[in-house]
């Protein structure tokens, strides 16, 4: 962050936190070893780590602790991350699979299609693709769903 973002942010744990020891000649050396902290670090995830550190700390936390909970914050956005881009499919949101209704002899029936992007790879069998005990089972490609659906609306 910037060196204003961080100075913003010091001024704001100094107005929450009580006993911060921000003044007099050893408390502006401290309040600038904090902003110079800041500074190498994310101003979105410090935001985040000082609303946390609000609810369980009355007095103001060492550095090393708001350090401690912003390695925290920025360990779980990280985490989170792919799994967003890989709930970006427009077909399956992301999760591999579609169930949809076919009509079989009058009765509608519910079948397993599997997506055709990378969730759905793991969802693909075919059980007549094996080389023994070949079964009747198997879960198609959605793209067969929509073909047979084109097919049957003329
Ligand atoms: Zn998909």
């Amino acid at each position: 962050m910037t060196q204003i973002e961080a100075q913003s942010l010091v001024k704001k744990i100094s107005a929450i936190f009580a006993n911060t020891g921000f003044t007099g000649e050893s408390g502006s050396l401290k309040r600038s070893l904090y902003v110079e902290k800041f500074q190498d670090l994310d101003y979105e995830a410090m935001k985040k780590a000082i609303d946390k550190l609000i609810l369980v700390n009355k007095f103001l936390p060492s550095i090393a602790e708001f350090y401690e909970t912003y390695q925290v914050i920025k360990k779980k956005q990280s985490m989170r991350l792919p799994v967003a881009l890989e709930n970006n499919c427009a077909v399956c949101g992301g999760r591999g699979f579609l169930i949809k209704l076919r009509t079989v002899n009058m009765m509608p029936y519910e079948y397993l299609y599997h997506c055709e992007c990378k969730a759905g790879l793991p969802w693909a069998y075919d059980g007549k693709a094996l080389k023994e005990d070949q079964s009747e089972f198997r879960i198609p490609p959605i793209s067969e769903y929509y073909g047979n659906e084109q097919a049957a609306n003329g």
